[in-house]
């Protein structure tokens, strides 16, 4: 576990379903029925409760599906945390689309509803990078920018919210480190930034 900024924001590797936060963030499709990936291993560890639930929200709420940059809530499941957020990415299609603002919204709504859940702690995986297809830097850079205002607009209060990243490989945790190290000087004044990731630039240069 890597601290960024100092009790706020942390990256980790690993299986995102393992993780003991109060709120799991899953990379969702818009049927909410389940997919591949981040999304498929969170339906197994919750178990069918969670498909029953997603089943009731696109009756009731979303017929046409969930559209992308939106979350909603279900319980966990069988799985330990309180709550799993559904969101939906962007899939990339050269950048022309929205891409961006969509996976903007993606964090800063799944964000703003862990909130409002009363999470301590929340955990996301590294939206749309899997077979959604958006370029690893560019979501790091948009994950940050949606962190950041979250934190300094959004949870600046008493109850603060630990954001946790969880990369599923070494390297994309990595790619991350070095895009947060590129933003955060001039992006989080006033939030205490652990001084470690300026040091990994460098490092990171390509
Ligand atoms: P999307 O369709 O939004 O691109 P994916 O699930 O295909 O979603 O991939 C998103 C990211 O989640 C990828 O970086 C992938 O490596 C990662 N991932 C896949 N399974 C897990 C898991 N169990 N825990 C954490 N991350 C995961």
């Amino acid at each position: 576990m890597n601290e960024l900024i100092e009790n706020r924001l942390y990256t980790t590797t690993g299986d995102l379903t393992e993780m003991p936060f109060d709120i799991l963030v899953n990379a969702a499709n818009s049927s909410l029925l389940g997919g591949m990936g981040v999304d498929g291993a969170i339906h197994k560890a919750g178990g069918p409760q969670i498909l029953a639930e997603c089943r009731a929200i696109r009756k009731s709420k979303f017929p046409a599906g969930l559209p992308a940059g939106e979350a909603v809530e279900t319980t966990a499941g069988s799985m330990p945390a309180d709550y799993v957020i559904h969101t939906v990415g962007p899939v990339w299609n050269g950048g022309n689309e929205k891409e961006k603002a969509i996976l903007y919204s993606a964090y800063m709504n799944s964000l703003l509803l862990g909130k409002n859940l009363g999470g301590k702690s929340i955990g996301f995986p590294s939206i749309s990078t899997g077979a959604y297809g958006f370029p690893k830097k560019l979501a790091a850079e948009t994950a940050c920018r949606a962190i950041f205002d979250f934190i300094t607009k959004h949870d600046s209060g008493n109850a603060l919210m630990k954001i946790f990243l969880v990369f599923f490989h070494t390297k994309d945790e990595q790619i991350f480190q070095q895009v947060f190290t590129g933003m955060s000087m001039s992006d989080v004044s006033g939030l205490r930034v652990n001084s470690e990731f300026f040091r990994l630039e460098s490092e990171f240069s390509d």
